[in-house]
């Protein structure tokens, strides 16, 4: 669909909504019910965001089905069937395509389309927002919903150009899927989406290579068919469960638990049935054995040294599963989730390559070498992850007041209020922004939570006669100090991860997301009760 096949009014339009992931089709709706002229815009021909793009072998949520939903519609959650604890891509794709028709999303949406630019016309008090199909059309509000984790991050690996095998990304698979039968494949990287694509490729390719930069911490999920009875029970007080989860900090899992005491207090007998009930019965619920493994590295070895014994039980090879051994803090990267991972390196065809001591150092045409040594290939799959949080929105020309690149605007990290709103660009709202939850809770309800709150201050300033809004500096400033002293207070910033950008060469080293999701909502309700406290509305 072109600019030229949408309704006549397409050039005055109130609201642009950026990327059609779950955030973007909520705030769609949502729009829509509010009585606002919107449009939507996707790269990809179809609705789903990351779970468009990522159809790599083994990808699956690490949030159970029954929560990795959407609660704004009583009728669509009591009617949609989930079929496994944890949603595999293509069910949540299905869930994504059956929620756009059953609201009718696509016909304001253009597909296949990319916003390169946005201009904010102080003038007009509108933004002036451009794509790579040409379209030019102005709206009054910005809403990106462009992910935070979007922006694939490949590594610069001299000679990649001239490898003559196929390359991959976790992130850009391709539809059609890949037959790997007969192949040699080097899988780079082995964050959530190496572990989970690993044993997959592992059962089809003839020798599989693992380039692993740094050990990950990795709970079993125990996926399983769902339970007709469970998910029937749950149904029967959705909201109340949906209630309960949002009251705990990453708004997951209230079911399983989430102990308060301390581990240090607990004796040894006690802890040890804590962390192995919790590993057998699998997921993030292992996080939640004690209060303090998160915030108290003496607390925190605890629970690590529990996952290190059992990577040492299951990998056969006492070498290999020492170069498997993570030493960072549990949870201070994102754990990931899997289904045999450790198990897959007692296979014969697959080959554990520590780089940890020495980086790639180049690709040839047959292969990548590393270590003094040339590995031969047929292709490669790069799981390296995402410039996360920021990537997806400085990739797009967006200009504020005074013609302010936000890329220069946040030359030294990403400054927003609430990670809702940015000094300098007014009436641009950002969902999942750098400074909200985000990745660090369930994320559809935290993009519910978001596109909710948007929609309620655009009615706000509509029945106020206001036309625009706009963080102060003062407020901003404010905002990232508290992000940093909360992220400060647990043991997150101890990693070289991708939530403080250290995973991207020259990125600045900002913890992005804020821990605790009651607290943040309570924070966002607040602001809008004192009429939109730390923004200018004029
Ligand atoms: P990631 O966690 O950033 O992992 C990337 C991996 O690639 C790391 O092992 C990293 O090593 C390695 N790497 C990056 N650059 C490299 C280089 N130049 N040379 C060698 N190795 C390099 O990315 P991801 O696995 O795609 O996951 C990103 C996030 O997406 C996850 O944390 C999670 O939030 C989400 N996710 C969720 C699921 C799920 O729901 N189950 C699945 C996939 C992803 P270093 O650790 O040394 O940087």
């Amino acid at each position: 669909m072109s600019t030229e096949d949408l309704a006549p009014d397409a050039q005055s339009l109130d609201a642009v909504v950026v990327g059609m992931g779950f955030g973007g089709m909520y705030m769609l709706h949502r729009a829509r019910v509010a009585g606002l002229r919107v449009r939507g815009y996707e790269a990809g021909d179809d609705v789903g965001g990351t779970w468009y793009w990522n159809r790599y072998p083994g990808a699956r949520c690490d949030v159970e089905s029954l929560e990795y939903s959407y609660s704004f519609s009583e009728e669509l959650q009591q009617e949609w069937e989930w079929t496994e604890r944890y949603p595999g891509q293509a069910e949540i794709l299905s869930y994504a395509r059956y929620v756009a028709e059953r609201f009718d999303l696509r016909r304001d949406i253009q597909f296949e389309t990319r916003v390169t630019a946005a201009r904010f016309d102080e003038v007009a008090g509108r933004w002036d927002v451009r794509t790579d199909r040409g379209d030019e059309v102005s709206a009054q509000f910005l809403i990106m919903a462009t992910g935070c984790l979007s922006s694939t991050n490949v590594p610069d690996i001299e000679g990649l150009d001239r490898f003559e095998g196929a390359v991959y990304h976790t992130g850009r698979w391709p539809k059609e899927g890949v037959d790997f039968r007969g192949q040699r494949v080097g899988v780079v990287g082995t964050g959530s989406s190496g572990i989970q694509a690993i044993p997959v490729i592992a059962e089809e390719a003839e020798e599989l290579y693992v380039f692993q930069r740094t050990p990950q911490f990795s709970i079993p999920a125990r996926n399983a068919p769902l339970d007709a009875a469970e998910q029937a029970a749950v149904k029967a007080d959705y909201q109340g469960f949906r209630a309960r989860n949002r009251q705990t900090p990453g708004a997951i899992g209230s079911r399983l638990g989430w102990n308060t005491a301390s581990v240090l207090e607990c004796d040894p007998e006690e802890r040890e049935r804590e962390f192995e009930s919790r590993w057998n019965i699998g997921g993030f619920t292992f996080v939640g054995a004690f209060g303090d493994t998160s915030t108290n590295p003496d607390a925190n070895k605890f629970a690590a040294d529990f996952v290190r014994d059992k990577i040492r039980e299951k990998v056969h090879d006492p070498k290999v599963a020492e170069m498997l051994m993570p030493k960072t803090h549990i949870g201070c990267k994102r754990i990931c989730l899997d289904t045999n991972y450790f198990e897959t390196f007692n296979r014969p065809n697959v080959h554990l390559v520590d780089i940890s001591e020495a980086p790639m150092e180049r690709a040839t045409p047959r292969g990548l070498c590393t270590n003094g040594r040339e590995y031969e290939l047929d292709c490669i799959v790069f799981a390296t992850g995402y410039d996360a949080m920021t990537g997806s929105l400085l990739r797009i020309d967006i200009r504020g007041r005074g013609d302010q690149s936000l890329g220069d605007v946040w030359s030294a990290g990403p400054v927003t209020y609430l990670g809702l709103g940015i000094p300098g660009f007014p009436n641009l709202f950002v969902i999942a922004g750098p400074g909200s939850p985000s990745v660090l809770a369930n994320m559809i309800v935290c993009v519910e939570q978001h596109v909710d709150w948007i929609t309620e201050c655009v009615e706000y300033l509509r029945d106020h006669g206001y036309r625009s809004i706009e963080a102060t500096p003062e407020a901003a400033d404010q905002w990232v100090a508290y992000v940093n002293q909360v992220a400060g207070g647990t043991l997150y910033p101890t990693c070289n991860s991708w939530y403080l950008g250290a995973n991207v060469p020259g990125k600045p080293r900002v913890f992005m997301p804020l821990p605790g999701f009651p607290a943040y909502v309570a924070k966002c309700d607040e602001v809008a009760a004192k009429g939109y406290e730390g923004f200018v509305l004029a």
